[in-house]
């Protein structure tokens, strides 16, 4: 049930029902009331295979509806709120790619955080795990500010996009196994877009980099086997089904339960990214 008391968005101060609207002007919103929903497996499989632009692609996943415990979780996430964010409007909708598509460089993670990306509608963005990801990529000059605070904060990227292969927020941070197969042509889209630009995927943790490599072996990329094992700086490497070899490198995840714990430190973080 949607939110029927628009509130003002962090940054425009423009106000917004929870979940956002396509087409009422949240910041980097290409989606209109026109844009066409996929609703089930199939459709995803047509609509990704059909969109002609980036932006087409990115509007259309930005309204998908073809896993309905997502979408019931991710809305009621949108109205329910977190106490620290109760005056804010919630996104509530898939999460798109961040950041230039022939970037050189794919970061990629796994699913929206709930009060995160869900909330603001861009990867890593509003939470601790992205003041530690920006923070990085603004160290190594893959970023125009070290903070991601909100859609329309002034973030630029470059030479890099951060992808996430289930696009909307799961409960536990657990998408099932459907739902991961699901969300795939969305990802194989994205993949078939970066192919002839990427040098390097860094993956965050062991579920991201088993689902990128089940991802790029469904976009009909060449994978070493055995399937090389994650860690943190493993590499591997691929080969897009136009021959260029792309280097997979693997990296803890940047959430606050390896951050806090010192599991991932900075520095680890800045020689992965370093090493891209
Ligand atoms: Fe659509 Fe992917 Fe979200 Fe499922 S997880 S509803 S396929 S965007």
């Amino acid at each position: 049930m949607p939110e029927s008391v628009p509130l003002p968005h962090p940054v425009t101060g423009a106000p917004f029902a929870s979940p956002v609207p396509p087409g009422t002007g949240w910041p980097d919103d290409v989606a209109t009331h026109d844009t066409p929903v996929a609703r089930t497996a199939t459709r995803v499989q047509r609509l990704a295979k059909g969109a002609v632009g980036q932006a087409e692609l990115d509007a259309r996943i930005s309204v998908c509806r073809a896993c309905p415990r997502l979408v019931a979780w991710r809305e009621e996430v949108a109205v329910s709120k977190r106490a620290a964010f109760v005056d804010q409007p919630y996104w509530g909708r898939p999460v798109p790619a961040f950041g230039p598509v022939d970037a050189p460089v794919l970061v990629v993670g796994l699913a929206p955080a709930a009060h995160g990306a869900n909330r603001t509608g861009r990867n890593f963005t509003g939470d601790r795990s992205g003041d530690w990801l920006y923070g990085a990529l603004h160290r190594a000059g893959y970023a125009s500010q070290p903070g991601s605070r909100a859609a329309g904060d002034g973030l630029e990227l470059d030479g890099v996009r951060i992808i996430a292969p289930v696009r909307c927020a799961p409960p536990q941070n657990k998408p099932t196994t459907q739902e991961k197969r699901t969300c795939a042509p969305w990802l194989d889209a994205d993949l078939a877009r970066s192919a002839p630009h990427v040098r390097s995927i860094m993956c965050l943790g062991s579920i991201g980099w088993d689902t990128t490599i089940a991802g790029v072996r469904h976009a009909g990329w060449e994978v070493p086997r055995p399937k090389p094992a994650f860690g943190h700086g493993a590499r591997a490497t691929l080969r897009t089904p136009q021959g260029r070899e792309v280097a997979l490198v693997g990296c803890y995840h940047v959430s606050q339960q390896n951050t806090f714990t010192g599991k991932l430190t900075e520095t680890m973080l800045d020689e992965v990214i370093a090493s891209l």
